[in-house]
């Protein structure tokens, strides 16, 4: 869309799978049919299976023709490349790395970049789409797109990393671009990674900031971008809260992932008032009905410690984290985790979803038949990208604004998108998840609409 069509060498073939929604739904249907998954486990529905049915259920109710459905389901472009590797072993491993770039009806294409060994090209076809109706719904002037790497990265020494996000540069760079596609961190990539990919794309197009985002204060990073995706679930928070009769003080909430969103998040709710109960982490899950300072446990983590070796509280099994008492649960691990075999037990008032696709269909029709209010990740995660708006903008003009200038835009940003889908909802008489796509979906069709491409 935005995009010409001058780097299409760089264009992997995609394998002819059968997509149609229908067909998604019945190998869900399927799958679940199999046995629902245990408590701790992630769910037998992949990201896409959930993403797309999200998206059916507002393109029905948008009443959007099948043509158009094709058009702003299906990624624009896909590329596939081979990412050989030697590593400490002295043997070469070889990943497969996915650049997808999903709808540009709205601006360049922008989303995070994974590494994480179950990254595959479904995975990430999910997330890009989740890119286009989540920039459409913060109303931040991007396409969506996202990007991965099935390598171990939490397991890998830093050269290795740095191998590896160099290589995938060198790879992906004809498809990216200030104003084409312009990369962020995701699971296991962080503002050292966007470092090393900003300067592998120095050495071809000169020194360029604003190739990436979420890159180091001390290379045009923008304060705030760290903590932007976890500040954010907590502004939607803060506007939930009032209309639902609670207050700070009176709230507990429990995390899952402890990574950056999810202990941004934690910090930042305590600095509101309320009590961290339980958390976990890829190692484990801990509980306290008393309170967690999540500052001192984020020192003990960034020090080398195991969650569950932590002082300050219980180690619990991990697939009992869901059923702890909360008013506030916040996914912020991978997507899948909350599920049939888990909704049930769940035990808050509210959701917000920080995590990328958490929650599956099933567990979302479980969850809203218990009266639990969910704020879904197109919106609620936003933060992020929107901090990374900030940073593009600051990037372009060489400028840099200070902590508070970028928080209080931010906050303006995802109470602006809380508003207008909370009032769609209620218009509507509708759950926020499908006001969300309602939104997302009509912006970016009438953007691709007046620019005259369908
Ligand atoms: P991260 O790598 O910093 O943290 C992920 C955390 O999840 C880690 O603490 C890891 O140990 C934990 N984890 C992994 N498997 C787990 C399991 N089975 N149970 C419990 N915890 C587990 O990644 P992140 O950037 O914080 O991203 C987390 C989620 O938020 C992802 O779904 C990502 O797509 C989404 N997200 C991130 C951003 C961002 O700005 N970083 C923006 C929007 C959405």
């Amino acid at each position: 869309m935005a995009e010409t069509d001058t780097a299409t060498e760089a264009v992997g073939e995609r394998a002819d799978t059968e997509k149609s929604p229908q067909a998604v739904e019945e190998a869900a249907r399927e799958a679940n049919a199999k046995g629902a998954p245990r408590p701790g486990q992630r769910a037998e529905v992949t990201n896409l299976d959930i993403v797309r049915h999200y998206f059916q259920i507002a393109a029905d109710q948008l009443e959007l023709p099948d043509d158009l459905r094709t058009v702003f389901w299906e990624p624009y472009r896909e590329v596939t490349v081979q990412i050989p590797v030697k590593l400490s072993d002295g043997k070469i491993h070889v990943y497969s790395g996915y650049r997808i770039q999903h709808n540009g009806a709205r601006g360049p294409y922008k989303g995070g970049i994974r590494f994480h060994p179950e990254v595959n090209i479904d995975e990430v076809r999910a997330l890009a789409s989740l890119m286009t109706w989540k920039t459409a719904i913060a109303g931040v002037p991007y396409g969506g797109a996202k990007g991965g790497v099935n390598c171990p990265a939490d397991k890998l020494e830093p050269g290795e990393v740095q191998r590896i996000a160099r290589s995938f540069m060198d790879k992906i760079e004809k498809v990216l671009g200030p104003t084409r596609d312009i990369p962020a961190p995701d699971v296991n990539t962080n503002a050292q990674v966007m470092a090393w990919m900003m300067d592998e794309y120095g050495k071809l197009h000169g020194h360029t900031p604003a190739i990436v985002t979420g890159k180091p204060i001390s290379l045009e990073g923008s304060y705030g971008r760290e903590a932007a995706t976890g500040r954010g679930c907590v502004y939607m928070f803060r506007e939930a809260a009032p209309h639902l009769g609670m207050t700070p003080a009176d709230t507990s909430f429990v995390v899952q992932g402890f990574g950056n969103v999810g202990s941004w998040a934690a910090r930042i709710m305590q600095q509101l008032g309320c009590k961290l109960v339980a958390v976990s982490d890829a190692n484990g899950a801990i509980r306290n009905d008393e309170g967690i300072d999540a500052n001192a446990l984020q020192e003990f983590i960034s020090g080398g410690g195991r969650m569950t070796d932590y002082e300050g509280a219980d180690a619990i099994e991990p697939e009992d984290l869901l059923a702890v008492p909360c008013d506030v649960f916040i996914p912020a691990a991978l997507g899948g985790m909350i599920h049939e075999g888990n909704a049930d037990g769940m035990q808050c008032r509210v959701l917000i979803e920080g995590a990328n696709s958490p929650t599956t269909p099933a567990a979302d029709e479980i969850l809203g038949e218990k009266g639990v209010y969910v704020i879904p990740d197109v919106m609620a995660n936003a933060g992020g990208v929107v901090c990374s708006y900030f940073e593009w903008v600051q990037n372009l003009q060489h400028f840099r604004w200070d902590e508070r200038e970028v928080n209080d835009k931010l906050g303006n940003i995802m109470r602006r998108a809380y508003r207008e889908v909370s009032a769609r909802a209620k218009q509507e008489n509708i759950p926020l998840r499908q006001a969300s796509y309602l939104v997302g979906i009509e912006r970016v069709v009438e953007a691709a609409r007046t620019r005259g491409y369908v």
